[in-house]
């Protein structure tokens, strides 16, 4: 059954809290298309489905061809070119220039995000806070870091972002719009109202963030834990595309967190604190934690410890990989003693995500921040410590990837919590937040 152009969707249904799966729509990983089969009794909602399906497909490859469209979605051609001619009503994609890498049959139009539609995403670390604007398709074209010399309070975090904000919006070109905003947290956050319910290593406890930026920039505001964000930007954008079961474990300035994508849906767990794997147990009697217990992977496994291993201030955090893999390779003087921390903490990762791949089977294990150090240094003490006794079972076939999105990759996972909305209804939300 066909649609016709001229009907548009009315659903309007608002986005309550929800459960958070991975794909939306056919853009990422367990997402469905409705065909034109479903049409029927519910063909406003249908098309909201359509709409979703196709958006997200743009968004998640950054642009797509009518034809690779029609493909992907096993919509008719006719559907499709309505369904890309609201979006482009919307002001969410553009069509272009023919597809040039066609070799053969009929040139097909590109389908591209629009540059117009943008949501803002923010990152409170222990050293910087870092905001950007992040367009469809994940594009950031020119992220923030706003250093600090000490971990900023919740105050600090309002009102450095307010400043950039501010300075950001007023040089955006005529017709951008901001829609909303992504709070990335290194720490608990709680999934029904996106507060903070505690960061150790900011010494937060009880802040309202989200919150409170929302009421300061007039945007909603969605928040969440830095690392589960930075798996979803795994699988829409880095390693994990089209992967359906993988771990993202992430290791930054606040310690180490992960994200768990099983059947492509991320672990939630009972109350939404699933993937706490900084806080897997590698070594009885080992260093207190900031969660109180002894010997959790990220009290042996650090940041500051390589720092100090190479002898770098505390900031020193942009070139680490880079200075570590040339001191190492040039075996210089205090290259051993930085070769012995290395070691050391590669065993110690390869213990705790021996526990996660004993649990989670998942056939990929995606590692960012300062991990990608250790697995890129000494892959052979990562692998020994995960594959200790011969790696039976659901530890002979899992990859280690290293997370090619470098620090974008957290900002880009809070971008995709704003976007949720714009993504599940296209048509409701394309708008934006109504002004003040
Ligand atoms: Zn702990």
């Amino acid at each position: 059954m066909q649609e016709r152009a001229s009907e548009r969707v009315a659903a309007r249904a608002p986005t309550g809290p929800r459960p958070v799966p991975l794909g939306r729509g056919a853009g990422g990983p367990g997402g469905t298309v409705a065909t034109g089969s479903r049409l029927g009794s519910n063909r406003d909602s249908t098309r909201q489905h359509n709409l979703s399906a196709v958006l997200g497909l743009v968004h998640s490859t950054s642009g797509l061809s009518r034809a690779q469209l029609t493909r992907a979605t096993g919509l008719n051609r006719s559907t499709i070119a309505a369904l890309v001619g609201e979006l482009v009503q919307l002001g969410l994609v553009v069509e272009s220039d023919l597809d040039q890498t066609q070799q053969q049959g009929r040139p097909s139009i590109m389908i591209e995000p629009s540059p117009d539609a943008l949501v803002l995403a923010v990152n409170p670390d222990v050293d910087a806070v870092n905001v950007a604007l992040v367009g469809l398709g994940g594009r950031i074209p020119s992220p923030v870091r706003f250093n600090t010399v000490r971990p900023p309070s919740a105050d600090e975090v309002v009102n450095i972002v307010t400043a950039v904000y501010t300075g950001m919006r007023t040089s955006l070109p005529a017709g951008r719009r901001v829609l909303g905003a992504g709070l990335a947290v290194p720490g608990l956050v709680d999934p029904a109202d996106g507060s903070v319910i505690e960061a150790p290593q900011l010494d937060w406890r009880g802040e309202p963030l989200a919150a409170r930026l929302a009421e300061a920039l007039g945007l909603p505001f969605s928040a969440a834990n830095d690392a589960v964000v930075g798996a979803r930007a795994q699988a829409a954008f880095g390693a994990a595309r089209d992967v359906p079961d993988f771990a993202y474990v992430f290791g930054g300035g606040s310690g180490i967190g992960g994200g768990l994508v099983t059947g492509g849906r991320l672990v939630r767990g009972a109350t939404g604190f699933a993937g706490q794997l900084g806080h897997t147990l590698v070594r009885t009697d080992g260093a207190l934690c900031a969660c109180g217990s002894r010997g959790c992977l990220e009290a042996e496994v650090t940041r500051r410890a390589l720092l100090e291993a190479a002898d770098l201030p505390r900031g020193e955090v942009e070139d680490l990989e880079e200075i570590v893999l040339e001191r190492l390779r040039s075996d210089g003087p205090g290259s051993a003693g930085l070769r012995e921390v290395v070691e050391r903490q590669a065993g110690l990762l390869g213990v705790g995500l021996r526990s996660v791949v004993n649990h989670l089977n998942p056939s990929m294990i995606v590692l960012g921040g300062f991990l990608r150090i250790l697995a890129r240094t000494v892959p052979d003490v990562l692998d020994g410590a995960l594959r200790a006794g011969g790696g039976h079972g659901p530890r002979e076939d899992v990859r280690i990837e290293l997370a090619p999105l470098g620090t974008d990759s957290i900002l880009l996972g809070a971008a995709e919590l704003a976007f949720e909305p714009l993504l599940a209804d296209p048509a409701g939300n394309a708008a934006g937040p109504a002004p003040a």
